[in-house]
């Protein structure tokens, strides 16, 4: 039942070797004793079933036995040894380390392939990687003839005649249907790069690098995009005496190489025996020579793959070792190899502060981010449904161009006039209502929600300040001061006296529910409460700070009249009304463009950050003219970065793009699908207990129980390391860590709704994830 039996049987392989070592005799045996399992059992079946015709028990396995048998024969058996010895700690194939042996030894004297002495000429290694800043996030600019263009001129002025591609590379550039399914944009596509590519001059002649035999030979075009491939068998003795083989397969080649070439013809070390294809006949690529080293040709001919899925990374690299053994190319040409996610990942535990959190129980090691998709450094494309800060997409080209552009001309201190900051300046309070008209800007929401305090203090010559139940404003002192989320969980030091925390105004699991219309008010009360214990104590108050929809406190939403109530509360006993918009704000919310705005209310003070720039770091406070008069009291108030030309471009590039492609009512439109359609899921899954939100930013909570609401922890975690595992990323939050959290770019589509709801569908099924599981199944963390 699995889709991808070989891999299911190398974990279970994997884990018997753990616990009962295998030896290679019984490795290499192991897949041919599966299918004879599977051939006993079917035979046994048919067989029962003429005896016993009327007992269906007899023929039970007979079907799903069939099924196996059926998919288990499309694999090649020695790819399943291979695989086997992997998952086992071995070498995959058994073979290559004689080859590999024999060409560090013997490849030194080999011809060089090209005209040139590739040991010698001056060469230049290209990166296409899926990192690549040569390549970008824009697939447009990693289209073959776009790249071409771009590695021609390259070259040409590095001076070298010999443009190089890596081995063992993964690559983004393989988009057609031939390297994956392009109906699921998060399947894994094939994107190791098994060979070496030289390019070269279309024409440039191809020497064989040692003796060979033409193995075969074939025009590999569409719907493969190989082009002209010759196979060169050869042959040799290993370290035993015993005689060996293995094959280099070159590709891209011209078609008339075809037709001076016949099958079992001998070409001798250095003889020219082919020519580089030019584009029109090498399947659409630049010109090039892939040349690739073959231990094991398994079923494959001409076809062999040149690029592997990055799940059998081992055993692909093993059947195609490192062909430079045979090219020679200066080892010092390559840059150091980057590091894999495990090895990152340790040097940022032994780098980075211990408590630098990082997401998932395996976590990722994202290279390169377009719109709604992040790209792990094997290629693996994720669905971002959990990133509030790519607004308007990851790598939006019109926000990079922006800041790039900007940043190639000016960025410098805050001091000096500019009037990209007094553009963004008018183009934000164009969006907010009167009063809100003074801005101020900073680098981060922390910075931001800092500045709104010392703003709200200076005012009101006050210290207290009311915040809400798990709330979370920032990193600096003061503010995990008033963040219950930080100070009251571990390493919190607890309250401060000037801090009075309030009740969440949450409607379905807190004090007042949905089914009660005057929730809202309620809840209100509850500051009403601690407004007349300040003034009771002879206490002032200076500030109400809330998110509009808290997030980090399970994404809520206020009932009615909530803020409207609070607002009128606080400023009654003189206290100022700041909004923390660093979440919510910027259309996401798809009724409104702020958050404020669907409770009925304008705050004091409101806190931008985040989504602000797109990624770029700018975060902005803004203001009433009489506040903003307050401070100005003669203390200087000046931040380094705080709305540099740079940030503001960014800034102005990002609401021209929101405007443009009309992204808040993309986010209504979306939101709402999206929305109606977890509904009908949820009918399905009990664990479901509810869902809530507004356009792009919504919440499932996950419950173990609908009735008493009792938070379902653990399969939250389930859920969310699954769904990373099938390439879609989201997040929980909320105090019981419950929540899952959505909120992607503004512009994700209602396909993308689709796939993370049918993927969702799919694991809600699964044992971890139902609600009485008490202790949710660890996720497979083998490293591939
Ligand atoms: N306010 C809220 C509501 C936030 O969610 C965050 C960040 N998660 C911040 C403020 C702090 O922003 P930053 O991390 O940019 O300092």
């Amino acid at each position: 039942g699995k889709i991808e039996p070989l891999a299911a049987a190398a974990e279970v392989v994997a884990g018997y070797h753990r616990a009962f070592p295998l030896r290679e005799a019984e490795i290499a045996v192991l897949f041919p004793l599966i299918a004879a399992r599977l051939a006993v059992s079917v035979t046994n079946s048919a067989q029962r079933a003429t005896v016993k015709p009327e007992d269906s028990y007899v023929t039970v396995s007979e079907a799903p036995a069939w099924d196996a048998l059926e998919r288990l024969a499309k694999i090649h058996p020695r790819f399943a040894h291979y695989t086997f010895r992997h998952a086992c700690g071995l070498k995959p194939v058994p073979e290559t380390a004689a080859v590999e042996k024999w060409l560090s030894s013997n490849g030194r004297k080999a011809a060089s392939v090209l005209d040139v002495d590739l040991r010698t000429a001056a060469s230049m290694v290209f990166d296409f990687s899926v990192g690549s800043t040569f390549l970008g996030a824009d697939p447009a600019a990693a289209d073959v003839s776009v790249m071409g263009e771009k590695i021609r001129a390259e070259m040409k002025r590095a001076g070298v005649s010999v443009g190089i591609g890596r081995y063992d590379e993964a690559r983004p550039i393989y988009t057609s249907a031939l390297y994956g399914s392009n109906e699921n944009p998060t399947a894994e596509r094939r994107t190791i790069h098994l060979g070496i590519d030289l390019e070269v001059e279309a024409g440039s002649a191809v020497h064989a690098p040692i003796d060979g035999i033409v193995h075969a030979l074939a025009n590999n075009a569409a719907p493969l995009d190989y082009g002209p491939v010759v196979v060169l068998r050869h042959e040799f003795r290993n370290d035993e005496g015993a005689p060996q083989q293995f094959f280099t397969l070159l590709g891209h080649l011209t078609e008339q190489t075809l037709s001076r070439l016949r099958v079992g013809q001998i070409v001798p070390r250095g003889q020219i025996f082919a020519n580089v294809g030019g584009t029109h006949e090498n399947g659409g690529w630049t010109p090039h020579l892939h040349f690739q080293i073959i231990v094991d040709l398994l079923e494959y001919g001409t076809d062999f793959p040149g690029v592997a899925r990055a799940s059998q990374r081992a055993v692909w690299t093993s059947l195609s070792p490192d062909p430079n053994l045979l090219l020679g190319i200066p080892a010092d040409r390559f840059p150091p190899k980057e590091r894999d996610a495990t090895e990152t990942l340790a040097a940022r535990r032994t780098l980075l502060g211990k408590n630098l959190s990082v997401s998932y129980q395996r976590p990722l090691k994202i290279v390169r981010g377009w719109m709604q998709y992040l790209y792990d450094d094997t290629g693996r494309a994720y669905l971002d449904v959990y990133n509030n800060v790519p607004l308007v997409g990851h790598s939006h080209p019109r926000v990079v161009r922006a800041a790039q552009d900007q940043l190639a001309l000016l960025n410098t201190n805050t001091r000096y006039l500019h009037d990209n900051v007094i553009r963004y300046a008018e183009r934000l309070t164009r969006k907010l209502p009167e009063p809100l008209r003074v801005c101020y800007f900073a680098n981060s929401g922390s910075e931001a929600n800092e500045l709104a305090l010392r703003l709200a203090r200076t005012h009101t010559g006050r210290e207290d300040v009311i915040v809400l139940e798990h709330a979370y404003h920032g990193n600096t002192n003061t503010l995990i001061d008033i963040s219950p989320y930080k100070f009251d969980g571990p390493g919190g030091r607890g309250r401060k006296a000037w801090v009075h925390v309030a009740p969440i105004a949450d409607d379905y699991r807190g004090q007042f529910r949905r089914d009660d219309p005057e929730a809202g008010v309620k809840y209100a009360a509850e500051v009403g409460k601690i407004v007349d214990k300040l003034r009771g104590d002879g206490r002032g108050l200076a500030a109400y700070i809330a998110e509009t929809l808290p997030s980090v406190g399970g994404q809520i939403v206020f009932p009615p009249n909530y803020l409207a109530e609070v607002y009128r509360r606080v400023r009654g006993a003189g206290g100022v009304c700041i909004s923390d918009e660093v979440q919510v704000g910027f259309g996401r919310l798809g009724t409104h463009f702020w958050g404020f705005e669907t409770q009925g209310v304008v705050p004091d003070i409101v806190v931008l950050g985040k989504p602000i720039g797109n990624a770029f770091p700018l975060a902005a406070v803004i203001t009433t003219r009489e506040i903003a008069a307050s401070f100005a009291n003669g203390m200087e108030f000046f931040s380094t970065f705080g709305g540099n030309p740079v940030a503001c471009a960014a800034g102005l590039a990002v609401l021209d793009v929101l405007e443009e492609e009309d992204l808040q009512y993309r986010a209504l439109r979306v939101g709402k699908y999206w929305m109606e359609e977890l509904r009908t899921l949820q009918q399905c899954h009990t664990l479901i207990g509810d869902i809530r939100g507004s356009g792009l930013f919504l919440g499932i909570d996950l419950v173990r129980d609908r009735t008493t609401h009792q938070p379902a922890t653990e399969q939250a975690d389930y859920v969310v390391n699954r769904m990373r595992e099938c390439g879609i990323l989201s997040g929980t939050d909320g105090p019981y860590h419950n929540v899952i959290k959505l909120r992607p770019p503004l512009i994700f589509s209602e396909a993308d709704a689709d796939l993370f709801n049918s993927t969702l569908d799919s694991i809600l099924q699964e044992d971890a994830a139902q609600p009485e599981a008490t202790s949710a199944t660890p996720v497979a963390s083998k490293p591939r």
